[in-house]
């Protein structure tokens, strides 16, 4: 028999038991106990299945990139602490000082100030080109080139990438990196027209209920390989709480996405037919300008976002805001199983320099809706209640 203090400094037991639970387990560990130096090296070359250290490597991180990889087609990935976690993992590991990023204008604001840092810190170029013309893209690659980064659908006017005509354009040497966050692999596998690497911020649909902060990129063996070595020694690293949470959200992915996409057209409809509305940013009506590339691309699996115009700025959307809360609460996040609203050029895309801002058309009077599970009666009613003007 132990003291006290040597008996309880060594609890923690786990049960050995061979029925499998219906859920995976939570691995809460720092590390991994081995039994000796020989094992060790045997699981560190990736020999024997095993695992060490967190921050390298834990089962949760595993079976999250394990069901995000197979999703968007891929075998590989990486899990990371945010959506930005997963791109720093994904730009350090390939471009070093002197080399050029070619990336999409209309991208989400962290992207760009991302980008910008890098640029003003090491001296990695980066120049912002208009999907919508292409030549522009053809343009902008020198020899020096890396690395092409867009959104499959971009944040917040929802334009749809032409990926296939992209890839064409980039050529096979150049990494084509795609933010999957918005359309989902429910959407679209941006793998099928030759993504190199997916990106997601987790925090969004594949987690999908607003209780967790996590990314991840999957692609082929090669770059994953290189994209962990950055994710382990720039400590990027995932929670495995976060991953186990996320793992479970996407078990109904599909279902969610359904869902909203169905709310969400219904309401796009509506809503352009409101008096109060200047313009409705939909991929599924016929008036969006990419609406032609979303068939192709999306077909009818348009999504849940929505970003609506009115006439007025910052302070009439402000008003509705406050009209439509708390039932639909302002909430500078998407995705969540409730719908929310956001203000992009006062949130995402705050930080944007306002000629940047302009040029992707994100305006004062755009306002995003990221429609939830709720009923769709209950939503028009809500919105018309607080787009009617009072008084
Ligand atoms: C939220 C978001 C990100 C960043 O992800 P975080 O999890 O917040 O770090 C990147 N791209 C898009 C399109 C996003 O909406």
């Amino acid at each position: 028999m132990t003291h006290p203090a040597t008996t309880a400094t060594r609890g923690g037991h786990v049960p050995p038991f061979s029925t499998p639970p219906s859920a995976p387990a939570i691995y809460m560990t720092t590390a991994f106990d081995l039994p000796g130096l020989a094992e060790f090296e045997e699981v560190l070359a990736g020999r024997e299945p095993g695992y060490f250290y967190t921050r390298v490597e834990n089962p949760n991180h595993e079976a999250f990139t394990h069901d995000v990889a197979r999703l968007e087609g891929f075998e590989h990935g990486v899990a990371c602490a945010s959506g930005m976690g997963a791109l720093s993992a994904a730009v350090l590991s390939v471009v070093k000082t002197g080399d050029h990023i070619v990336c999409a204008r209309a991208i989400y604001g962290s992207t760009h100030q991302f980008l910008l840092q890098l640029q003003a810190s090491f001296q990695v170029n980066v120049t912002f080109v208009d999907l919508n013309d292409l030549e522009s893209v053809r343009k902008a690659i020198r020899p020096s080139t890396r690395m092409m980064i867009c959104e499959s659908v971009s944040n917040p006017l929802l334009e749809v990438t032409d990926l296939q005509a992209l890839r064409q354009i980039v050529g096979s040497s150049i990494i084509l990196l795609v933010d999957n966050t918005f359309a989902t692999p429910c959407g679209i596998r941006p793998k099928d027209y030759g993504a190199d690497i997916v990106w997601h911020s987790a925090s969004k649909y594949l987690n999908g209920h607003g209780d967790v902060m996590l990314g991840v990129i999957v692609g082929g063996e090669e770059a994953m390989r290189k994209a962990r070595t950055s994710m382990l020694l720039y400590g990027l690293n995932a929670n495995p709480m976060e991953c186990w949470l996320a793992t479970r959200g996407l078990r109904t992915l599909p279902l969610r996405m359904a869902r909203v996409t169905q709310t969400a057209q219904q309401l796009a409809h509506w809503l352009a037919t409101h008096p109060r509305v200047k313009k409705v940013f939909y991929p599924g009506l016929t008036s969006h300008s990419t609406h032609q590339l979303a068939q192709k691309y999306l077909q009818d699996r348009f999504g849940g976002m929505i970003s609506i115009e009115i006439e007025g700025g910052a302070s009439e959307i402000d008003t509705i805001f406050h009209k439509l809360a708390p039932a639909i609460p302002f909430s500078p996040t998407l995705a969540d199983a409730r719908t929310t609203v956001s203000y992009p050029a006062g949130t995402s895309h705050k930080f944007m320099a306002a000629k940047d801002r302009e040029a992707c058309g994100v305006t004062a009077g755009i306002f995003r809706l990221s429609v939830g599970l709720e009923d769709f009666e209950d939503l028009r009613q809500e919105l018309d209640r607080a787009l009617t003007p009072t008084g």
